[in-house]
C-alpha cells in the first residue's frame, strides 16, 4: 500500500529509486581542565584541526565543487580573528580543553544567530554547528562519516544535511534528498539547488518512518513523498521524469537569452545576492543583473563595522564582474532581532517593528556615511544603484538625499570619481509605503517590492513563524492589490516597479505579476532561467486586463483558482 507524505519542495525536480539512511555519528565531547603545558598544546590541537578543515575546504574549492561558494565562506568564517579568539581565550583563559572550549564556542555563535528573525541569516547557525563538528572530528581524531557505503545511485532521507555532510556526497549517485528538518531557505535546499538535486525538506519525522532500499517517489511539483509506490503510479511518474528532463534542459539552454515577452516587451531577470560567491553563481545562471545586493553580510562577517575601504573592494568587484549590468545595492538593513557579534543593540518587545535599517542608519549617521561613500566610490566602476529598506516616509528619502548630496560633494572636493546621476530607490515591504506610493514615486528613481516583509506587515503575520505559516500568503488579495497599487503609481509618474521578494520567483504568479506591469523580476539564481522562460511564454498585453479580473477575487483561494484556468 502506498503512502503519500507531504513536505516543503526546496529544490525542483522529481526522482524514484530506493533509500540511503544518512545518520551523522554522534560524538561525545570529552571535558577536561587544562593548564600551563597542556593548555599550550591544545591551542596546537585546535590550530591544526583548523588548519585541516580549511585546506580540506580548499582542496574541495580547487577540485570545482558546486558548493565552493560555501566552502569559501566557511574558510571567511575560520579565519574571523573572533572566532579564533573566543575558543583560544576558552583554552588559556578558563583553562578547558580543546573539543569542550570548541563546542561551546560553536554554540555560542549558532545561537547568537539564531536569535535573528530573518530566514537567510538564521541559516548561519548551520554553518557554525557544521564547522563546529568538523572541528571537533579532528580534535579528537574520528574520521567523519560519508557516503562511501552508497553503492550505487540512490535517495537520501536525513534528519539535516550540511555543507560538510554533502562535501563528501558523489553528487552523480544522488537521485534525490529527503530531510525532517529545514525550509526554503535552509542549508538543504541551498545545497539541493546548487547540485541541482530534487530536494524535499521539512517532512517532519519521515527519516524514521522510512527504511534502508524502500522505494519513494519525490514529486516536488505536488510536494509530497509517495512511499512504496504501485507499478503504474511508477509507470506514470517515469514518464513525467523523462519529460521534466527534457525540459529543464531547453530552459536551461536558453538562460543567457533575454526575457521578452510575446508581444515584445523586455523584462529584467535579476538575481539576488549576499556577497561575490552568489554573484559568481547568478552570473552562471543566466541572470540579466543584480537586483538585490543584502549588504547586512558584510556586516555580520567580522569583528567590527566594515570600513569605507573594505565595502568598497565588495562593491567595486562586483559592479567590475557585472560589466555595466545594474549592481542594486541595499543600503544596511539591520537591526532589532538582526543582530551583529561587536554592537550591543536594546532589548526590544517588537524587534520586527523597532530600530531597524534606516532607523539605525540616522541615528548612526557615521556608519551610513561610510556605506554610501563606498558605495558612490564603486559607482564609477558600473552601473550601481541605491536601494533604502523600510521606508514609511517621504521625510526618509528626503534626509536620505541631504546626507547622499553631501557625500557627493565631499568626493567632489576629494577629486573621486563617482556617478553624478545614480539612481536611487526605495523597497516597498511597509502597508505605509504602499498607501504613500504616489508621494514616495515622486522622491526615488524606482520601487522594488520586497514581498517577504510586506506580506508579513500587510497580513501581521511573522514570516518565520512555523504556526502560522499556513497564514503567511502572498496570493491574500491584499497583498495583490498593494503590488498593483504599487505599480501603477510609479507608472504614472513615468518610473519603474521591480519586486525582490520571494515571491517573484513563484513561477504561478509571473505571468500575473508581468499583467500587473511589474519591469523588473529579482530572484534566487537557481530560478533566473525559468522566470525568463515563462515571461519570453506569456503575452504582456493578454494578462492585463486577465490580471485585474483576477484580482477583484475575495480570497486567495479564489485568485489561485481563476490562476490554474488561465496558465498556459
Ligand atoms: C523582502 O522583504 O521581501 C526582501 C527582499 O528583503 P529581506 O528578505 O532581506 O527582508
Ligand atoms: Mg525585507
Amino acid at each position: 500500500m502506498n503512502r503519500v507524505r507531504k513536505g516543503i519542495c526546496a529544490s525542483d525536480g522529481l526522482a524514484y529509486g530506493p533509500i540511503f539512511k544518512f545518520e551523522r555519528r554522534e560524538l561525545r565531547i570529552p571535558k577536561g581542565i587544562v593548564k600551563g603545558e597542556k593548555a599550550e598544546s591544545e591551542i596546537v590541537v585546535f590550530r591544526e584541526s583548523l588548519q585541516g578543515t580549511m585546506e580540506f575546504l580548499q582542496k574541495k574549492i580547487e577540485e570545482g565543487s558546486k558548493q565552493s561558494d560555501i566552502f569559501v565562506a566557511h574558510i571567511g568564517m575560520l579565519e574571523d580573528p573572533f572566532f579564533v579568539e573566543t575558543v583560544e581565550q576558552k583554552i588559556l583563559g578558563e583553562g578547558k580543553n580543546a573539543a569542550w572550549s570548541m563546542e561551546e564556542t560553536g554554540e555560542e555563535l549558532a545561537l547568537m544567530m539564531e536569535a535573528i528573525d530573518d530566514p537567510y541569516l538564521r541559516e548561519r547557525a548551520s554553518d557554525y554547528r557544521d564547522l563546529k563538528m568538523q572541528l571537533l572530528h579532528r580534535i579528537l581524531n574520528i574520521p567523519i562519516s560519508d557516503f562511501s557505503e552508497m553503492k550505487s545511485p540512490a535517495i537520501i532521507a536525513a534528519r539535516d544535511l550540511t555543507p560538510s555532510d554533502t562535501a563528501l556526497m558523489d553528487p552523480q549517485m544522488v537521485l534525490g534528498i529527503i530531510t525532517d528538518l529545514g525550509g526554503k531557505t535552509s542549508h538543504t535546499s541551498i545545497i539541493a539547488q546548487t547540485l541541482d538535486i530534487p530536494a524535499m525538506v521539512g517532512m517532519k519525522d519521515i527519516f524514521d518512518e522510512l527504511k534502508e532500499g524502500q522505494l519513494v517517489l519525490v514529486d516536488t511539483d505536488q510536494e509530497e513523498v509517495i512511499l512504496d509506490p504501485d507499478p503504474a503510479q511508477v509507470q506514470l511518474f517515469t514518464q513525467r521524469m523523462e519529460n521534466w528532463k527534457k525540459e529543464k534542459k531547453r530552459v536551461e539552454q536558453r538562460r543567457f537569452e533575454e526575457a521578452i515577452t510575446l508581444d515584445g516587451k523586455r523584462i529584467d531577470v535579476f538575481c539576488n545576492i549576499g556577497n561575490l560567491e552568489d554573484l559568481e553563481v547568478g552570473l552562471q545562471l543566466g541572470a540579466d543583473g543584480v537586483g538585490l545586493f543584502r549588504t547586512e553580510f558584510l556586516y555580520m562577517r567580522g569583528s567590527q563595522f566594515p570600513t569605507e575601504e573594505e565595502q568598497f573592494e565588495v562593491y567595486k568587484k562586483a559592479a567590475e564582474m557585472l560589466e555595466g549590468k545594474a549592481l542594486t545595492i541595499r543600503t544596511l538593513d539591520i537591526g532589532g532581532d538582526k543582530e551583529l557579534p561587536y554592537f550591543q543593540f536594546p532589548e526590544e518587545e517588537n524587534p520586527f517593528l523597532g530600530w531597524r535599517a534606516l532607523r539605525i542608519c540616522f541615528d548612526m549617521p557615521e556608519v551610513f556615511q561610510t556605506q554610501l561613500r563606498a558605495i558612490l566610490r564603486a559607482s564609477a566602476f558600473g552601473k550601481v544603484l541605491i536601494l533604502l529598506p523600510m521606508v514609511i516616509s517621504v521625510q526618509e528619502i528626503i534626509r536620505t538625499r541631504e546626507i547622499l548630496e553631501e557625500m557627493k560633494d565631499r568626493l567632489k572636493e576629494e577629486d573621486i570619481p563617482f556617478d553624478t546621476s545614480i539612481e536611487l530607490g526605495i523597497m516597498i515591504e511597509t502597508p505605509a509605503s504602499v498607501l504613500m506610493a504616489d508621494e514616495l514615486i515622486r522622491y526615488v528613481d524606482y520601487f522594488s517590492i520586497g514581498t517577504n516583509d510586506l506580506t508579513q506587515y500587510l497580513l501581521a503575520v511573522d514570516r518565520g513563524n512555523q504556526n502560522i505559516a499556513h497564514l503567511y500568503d502572498s496570493y491574500h488579495p491584499a497583498v495583490l492589490r498593494s503590488i498593483k497599487r504599487v505599480i501603477d503609481a510609479s507608472h504614472r509618474q513615468g518610473k519603474w516597479t521591480g519586486m525582490c521578494g520571494g515571491f517573484a520567483a513563484d513561477p504561478k504568479a509571473t505571468r500575473l505579476l508581468l499583467g500587473l506591469g511589474l519591469d523588473e523580476f529579482s530572484v534566487a539564481s537557481a530560478n533566473c532561467a525559468r522566470t525568463k522562460d515563462i515571461i519570453r511564454s506569456a503575452d504582456q498585453k493578454k494578462w492585463q486586463p486577465l490580471a485585474e479580473e483576477i484580482l477583484t477575487g475575495e480570497s486567495s483561494k479564489m485568485i489561485k483558482e481563476q490562476l490554474a484556468l488561465h496558465q498556459d
